[in-house]
């Protein structure tokens, strides 16, 4: 090949555009390929075989739960637990209630407790390596009849169990764990983990949740080491959507679930699945088991059935420790694909190496090394501007349609997605147009290469599970770039191919996981995508200087993007079952008669905005907003009564002091808050029905105790302070429903409260002088 010619011959123009454009198509209908494969399959029949998981079967427990709101400690909970204990032992399991206190995070001065009652059943074995846990959550949310969150998990390991029991007995004991409190303080997870003998010796745990009502079920959180684990359910799970790279965020996220609490307590591995699309219904009351789409439902049942099959025979003692390393794993349109983490640093190497090879033949063919550095540099700016524009769309979109302000994601948010991608496009290709003739097709080609290269190897050490998004497309860019120019656009194609299957399943993954109002993370995946499909979208391009038909190829993206903006509000319109959310709640301090309308939404809608204006501290302290500026209005005294203190003992010894209260609530409650001033001392040790409060909140000035489900005759809790002046205690209590309260007006159809624990909250406060 003659060194010293500038550029590739070019091939006739009409040729490269059709050629450009058909390699596009395919690789589109790749994308919609790897996205659809993620789709759950067809709920299976009521009379399907009875080794078999039926979604229609299993929707009747979701909708026997989740009939009703029914929060820890209610009666609807109570009805729930009767219900699930009496399914389970009809079919054969021994069946058994927890009844316990259990424990939430720790901080210092703070805490969170519950009472609870935790459902654990046993499935035994016929010659038990260990213990397989199937967990899911029973209670739900104050504001809604969680029929997604966590019914759908329940009714799934109930229909689990009930094929398994259809079938041959496994080798491994099953414990079925149906938790209690999760919502409240993943209290139940905790006082099993603590307490339940059952749990001592630890074991594997498949942990079963839900953020939303729809899409697949996402295998998104393991325990460390979990290679083992992950072949395990590559082999056996029928339609597995798990990556590692979720992993490794999830593992950066604040957020908890049950399974958490389990891996924090030492002994458990564990997978953690959830389905997180049509996440606009998650904790409101249309969480209910008619949105439940059932598709959803058949394939969490359809993988936990064939993975406790798979663990079931296993040798559960081997798979409850951690393997040496966490796998790479994810989607293909074909299954799961799956390496070993040894293999992560060797091809972030080899895509560093192939980058510097591939940058050196293009100075061979006629560019430089400042460009390929040039081309480099420049391909940051698509990948800053891109998740800014995108940024930009759903404030915009807010403007246009202010209900989307206090949502994360849009009832429907199908074409605001695809939007969303034709204003990344917009950018690349805008981007491109302009750089193109100044630095050169291989200059920006392989800049772009070495962005991601660059990427894989940061990735590769601090979130290796991840490194593989950027590492696959640069081994495949490099090897199509060494190509002859005459095979150009074939091996760009198949490059293309490997970006598409590799980064189109995250970005489909990663829209729902942060909604359009976190679609920046999802428009920068597309963004990298674009950039290693350069290649291709060149051909798209004229071949000379012909500034209008350069700039056709990002008007025409341009088009698009208003077109899927445009079909987005027209498709997803605010009604009675898409209503704007709402969170508006009602503090009275009842010493004093002062009370509050208050709401978390940062700039309040139009519905709170009634009630509150500017954000301001408000001057006592309540749960959830403690310090925290909330947008407040003056309220009229609702005569609430406050719960009552009575004092049980009061003891010193030395310069301690020990007190035993009893804190009745007068009125349907959730929650007590117990807020403890010492006036100086020290709190040194607490307990509260009979459970210690955890050391990780003692030693303070102040304790700050809130107790979920507190018995109706009253919570009994005994503080021992070192030191100090008279003591003072605060007792805040919190129930849910804004109904009745003066000055509250029933909220117009297409308005409801939104998912959140400050939503439709109610809380009395009220301080008793312990002298
Ligand atoms: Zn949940």
């Amino acid at each position: 090949m003659p060194a010293s010619r500038p550029s590739a011959p070019v091939p006739e123009r009409r040729g490269r555009l059709l050629g450009s454009l058909a390699v596009l198509l395919l690789l589109a209908g790749l994308a919609a390929w790897s996205v659809l494969a993620l789709q759950p399959p067809a709920p299976a029949p009521a009379d399907a075989p009875a080794t078999a998981f039926s979604a229609a079967r299993a929707g009747v427990t979701v909708e026997e739960i989740a009939g009703e709101v029914h929060l820890t400690g209610s009666d609807a909970h109570a009805r729930v637990v009767d219900g699930l204990v009496a399914q389970l032992t009809a079919l054969g399991l021994d069946t058994r209630v927890q009844n316990a206190v259990g424990t939430g995070q720790a901080g210092p001065g703070e805490t969170e407790m519950a009472r609870l009652r935790n459902v654990v059943a046993v499935l035994p074995g016929t010659a038990s390596t260990g213990r397989l846990f199937l967990v899911a959550h029973t209670d739900s949310v104050e504001t809604g009849p969680g029929a997604a969150d966590d019914a759908a998990g329940v009714a799934a390991l109930l229909e689990t169990v009930r094929a398994l029991t259809a079938g041959e007995p496994l080798r491994n004991d099953v414990v079925v764990v149906l938790t209690d409190a999760e919502e409240a303080c993943l209290c139940g997870a905790e006082a099993f983990a603590a307490s339940h003998p059952l749990a001592a010796q630890g074991g594997v745990v498949l942990n079963l949740e839900a953020r939303g009502t729809s899409g697949p079920p996402i295998a998104f959180e393991t325990s460390r080491g979990n290679a083992a684990l992950a072949e395990r359910y590559a082999a056996a799970v029928p339609h597995p959507v798990a990556s590692s790279f979720a992993v490794e965020v999830y593992r950066t996220l604040p957020n908890d679930t049950d399974l958490s609490v389990l891996l924090a307590d030492g002994g458990f591995t564990g997978v953690n699945t959830a389905f997180i699309d049509g996440s606009a219904a998650y904790h409101t009351p249309q969480d209910t088991p008619s949105r439940l789409d059932r598709r959803t439902l058949q394939a969490l049942g359809d993988n936990t059935l064939a993975l406790t099959r798979e663990l079931g025979g296993a040798d559960l003692a081997a798979l409850a420790r951690p393997a040496p390393d966490d796998a790479t794993y994810f989607p293909l349109p074909t299954g799961l694909a799956r390496y070993p983490g040894s293999l992560i640093w060797p091809l972030a190497a080899a895509a560093v190496l192939g980058v510097v090879l591939l940058a050196a033949v293009d100075r061979r063919r006629g560019s430089s090394l400042p460009r390929t550095l040039l081309g480099t540099a420049a391909a940051l700016v698509p990948l800053v501007l891109a998740p800014l524009a995108v940024g930009g769309l759903w404030r915009l979109l807010a403007l246009v349609r202010p209900g989307y302000a206090g949502m994360t994601d849009p009832w429907r948010p199908g074409w605001f997605r695809l939007a969303a991608v034709a204003l990344v496009a917009v950018v690349v290709l805008a981007w491109y147009a302009l750089l193109r003739r100044r630095l050169g097709e291989a200059a920006l080609r392989t800049g772009a290469l070495a962005v991601l290269a660059v990427l894989a190897a940061v990735l590769a050490g601090l979130a290796p599970g991840g490194s593989y998004l950027a590492a696959l497309p640069v081994l495949a860019g490099v090897l199509a770039g060494l190509l002859p120019a005459r095979v150009a656009l074939l091996g760009g194609a198949v490059a293309g191919a490997v970006a598409v299957v590799v980064l189109a399943p995250t970005v489909a993954l990663f829209f729902p996981a942060l909604g359009l109002a976190g679609a920046a993370a999802p428009a920068a995946v597309v963004a990298l995508l674009l950039l290693a499909l350069l290649p291709v979208l060149e051909g798209l391009f004229p071949a000379g200087p012909a500034p209008w038909r350069t700039l056709a190829v990002p008007a025409a993206a341009a088009g698009l993007a208003l077109l899927l903006t445009a079909a987005g509000l027209a498709v997803d319109r605010f009604d009675q079952q898409h209503p704007v959310p709402s969170r508006l709640a009602y503090a009275l301090e009842a010493d004093t008669g002062e009370a509050w309308w208050f709401s978390t939404e940062a700039r309040p809608g139009e519905e709170a905005a009634r009630y509150v204006g500017t954000p301001r501290t408000l001057p006592h302290d309540y749960p959830y907003v403690r310090g925290v500026p909330v947008a407040a209005g003056p309220a009229e005294d609702a005569g609430l009564t406050p719960s009552t203190v009575e004092v049980l003992e009061d003891r010193r010894t030395g310069d301690e002091r020990t007190v035993t209260v009893r804190v009745t609530p007068q009125r349907a409650v959730g929650f007590v808050v117990l807020d403890l001033d010492t006036g100086g001392g020290r709190v040194v040790a607490a307990r509260a029905e009979a459970r210690d409060v955890p050391a990780g909140a003692v030693g303070e000035d102040r304790l700050w105790l809130t107790f979920h489900a507190p018995p109706e005759q009253g919570l009994e809790a005994t503080v021992t302070v070192a030191g100090g002046g008279p003591l003072r205690l605060r007792v805040v209590d919190g129930s849910t429903g804004l109904d009745g309260l003066p000055g509250f007006e029933p909220r117009p159809p297409t308005v409801d409260t939104a998912g959140s624990h400050t939503a439709d909250l109610v809380v009395v406060g009220a301080t008793t002088d312990l002298g």
